[in-house]
């Protein structure tokens, strides 16, 4: 019977690609929610609305309709932003809005409703605290600092972005920092998740890793 997986971790961990992976071989849906907060905070740039105005923030929110298709595209509005959301300057902007507790609670509820069904892969911050307390399976997937950013660095030079491997160490560090210490839902290990340190594995090490924790 197919079960809910929180993957939860620090930002460039790794999380997306392990769920990509792991929700092709088990045939599950992945949803990514850090992609939600992205959209959010692309939307809001795009549209001049201060990311620090959670009352504009939350209201543009009520007029967006985000669109997380199976092959791994997004849509926001209607239009694909699937690579536009992945800059460094819309990392800090969704780490921003993602601080606000009215804009958690509102993307929160659209992720918890799209979990009733089972069968989800979601990764983010607050997975397994806060979205779904009672996933069957939670993991908290880490990697030093520096092994993170070296593979953003790579990530970023495979899709053609300029990139600064000490800045991208700087900017995970301040994201770290802020994703651990806001108020609302800070980045927390979830009592009952597995910690997976991924500095020194492969991708699928991990993904074995991860099957060999599932319920049977
Ligand atoms: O996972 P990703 O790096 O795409 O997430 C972007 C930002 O969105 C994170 O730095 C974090 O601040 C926020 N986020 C969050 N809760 C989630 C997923 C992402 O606060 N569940």
């Amino acid at each position: 019977m197919a079960i809910n997986i929180a993957l939860d971790g620090p930002s460039a961990a790794g999380k997306s690609t392990i769920a990509k992976l792991l929700a092709k071989k088990l045939n599950y849906v992945h949803l990514d929610t850090g992609a939600m907060y992205r959209c959010v905070a692309y939307k809001a740039i795009h549209n001049g609305i201060d990311l620090g105005d959670e009352d504009l923030v939350c209201e543009m929110i009520l007029k967006t309709e985000i669109d997380m298709k199976s092959d791994g595209s997004i849509y926001l509005d209607g239009v694909r932003i699937t690579n536009e959301i992945r800059t460094d300057e819309i990392s800090m902007g969704a780490s921003k809005v993602s601080a606000h507790k009215r804009v958690r609670e509102l993307l929160v509820a659209q992720q918890q409703k799209m979990a009733l069904q089972k069968g989800y892969i979601m990764d983010g911050r607050d997975i397994g605290t806060v979205v779904l307390p009672d996933a069957e399976l939670k993991i908290y997937m880490t990697a030093s600092a520096v092994a993170r950013a070296k593979r953003r660095h790579l990530e970023n030079l495979s899709k053609g972005f300029d990139s600064d491997l000490n800045q991208i160490i700087q900017e995970i560090e301040q994201r770290d920092y802020q994703d651990t210490h806001r108020e609302h839902s800070p980045l927390k290990k979830a009592d009952d998740a597995v910690v997976l340190d991924t500095s020194d594995l492969t991708i699928d090490e991990v993904v074995t890793k991860i099957e060999e924790l599932l319920p049977l």
